[in-house]
C-alpha cells in the first residue's frame, strides 16, 4: 500500500489546514522534552516567529536510562494544548505505548511514533486504527525496507495518513550519536508516495552540526524536518547537547528557505 508502484502521485497527509507533502517544506520545531509553561510557550512562539508551522515536545519520554528524566506525561499533554491554543501551531508529540495512546490521542495533531518503537506491532497496528496523522520514525538499526514495512503496518489498518522519519542510523562511527543516512531520503521518496521528514537532531546530535544538516535535508528532498529548539539548550532536561537556541533556530530558518527557493 505504501509502494509508489501501487500509487504513483505523492500523498499529501492533512493536519489541520497544513498539507504535507506538498510543494511547501514544513518544518516542526520544539524541545526534546515540554519542561514547563515558561518553556514550551517561548518556545513555541520563537518557532513560530522563525517559520516553523508546527511544535513538537516529548511528554512520555523514552530514555535509554530509566533513571534520567521520563517526561512530565499527562502534565506535558497539558502543556502542549496550552501551547496550542496560546500560539496556534499544531503539534507532535511521541506515543510511547498503546496504554497512553488515547491520551496522547486527545491532545496531539501527529502522532509521533519514535526510533525504539518502529517494530511495535501492537502499537503500530493500535495507531493504525486511529485516524490521526502519524510521524514514524525509523528504528535505531532499521533498513529502509524494515521503515516501509512498519509504516505498511499503519496503513494496512486504515490510516493512510503516515510521514516517514529519517533519524539517523546506528553504524560504526562514534564522533556522531548517530549516522544520518542522507541517502534514505531519495531512496524513499522513489520507493513510497509518503512524505519523508529528516530529525536532524537525532541524526547527528551535534549542536553546531544541526544547521548544516538541515539544509542538507532540504537539497536532498526532505518534505520537512522535525528539529530540537530549546530556549537555554545546556540547560535542557534532555538533548540539550543536539538541541538549538532560538537564534540559531532562527539563521538555520533563512538557510532552509533560502534552499527550498532555490530548488
Ligand atoms: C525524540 O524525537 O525526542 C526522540 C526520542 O526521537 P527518536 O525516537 O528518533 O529517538
Ligand atoms: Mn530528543
Amino acid at each position: 500500500l505504501v509502494s509508489r508502484e501501487v500509487k504513483p502521485d505523492d500523498s499529501i497527509v492533512r493536519v489541520g489546514d497544513l498539507s504535507i507533502g506538498g510543494a511547501a517544506i514544513h518544518v516542526i520545531a520544539g524541545p526534546c522534552s515540554v519542561e514547563s509553561r515558561e518553556q514550551i510557550i517561548s518556545t513555541a512562539q520563537a518557532v513560530k516567529k522563525a517559520g516553523a508551522t508546527m511544535l513538537r515536545g516529548g511528554a512520555f519520554k523514552p530514555r535509554t536510562s530509566p533513571y534520567e528524566f521520563q517526561g512530565l506525561k499527562g502534565d506535558g499533554l497539558a502543556l502542549l494544548a496550552e501551547a496550542r491554543k496560546e500560539t496556534g501551531l499544531l503539534v507532535t508529540t511521541e506515543v510511547k505505548d498503546t496504554a497512553t495512546l488515547d491520551a496522547v490521542a486527545e491532545h496531539t495533531d501527529i502522532l509521533q511514533v519514535g526510533a525504539r518503537n518502529m517494530q511495535n506491532f501492537s502499537l503500530l497496528e493500535a495507531v493504525g486504527e486511529t485516524r490521526k496523522p502519524v510521524l514514524l520514525k525509523r528504528g535505531i538499526s532499521a533498513t529502509i525496507k524494515e521503515l516501509l514495512m512498519a509504516a505498511e503496518y499503519i496503513v494496512a489498518r486504515g490510516n493512510t495518513q503516515v510521514i516517514l522519519c529519517e533519524r539517523g542510523i546506528r553504524t560504526f562511527e562514534n564522533m556522531t550519536r548517530n549516522t544520518l543516512d542522507l541517502n534514505a531520503i531519495p531512496m524513499l521518496k522513489a520507493l513510497t508516495h509518503l512524505p519523508v521528514f529528516v530529525d536532524p537532531s537525532h541524526g547527528i546530535g551535534v549542536r553546531k552540526a544541526v544547521p548544516a544538516m538541515m539544509r542538507a535535508a532540504v537539497a536532498a528532498g526532505a518534505d520537512g524536518i522535525i528539529v530540537e529548539v530549546h530556549p537555554d539548550p545546556p540547560r535542557a532536561k534532555s538533548d540539550g547537547f543536539q538541541s538549538l537556541d532560538f537564534s540559531e533556530f532562527e539563521k538555520a530558518m533563512g538557510e532552509v528557505r533560502a534552499i527550498a527557493q532555490a530548488m
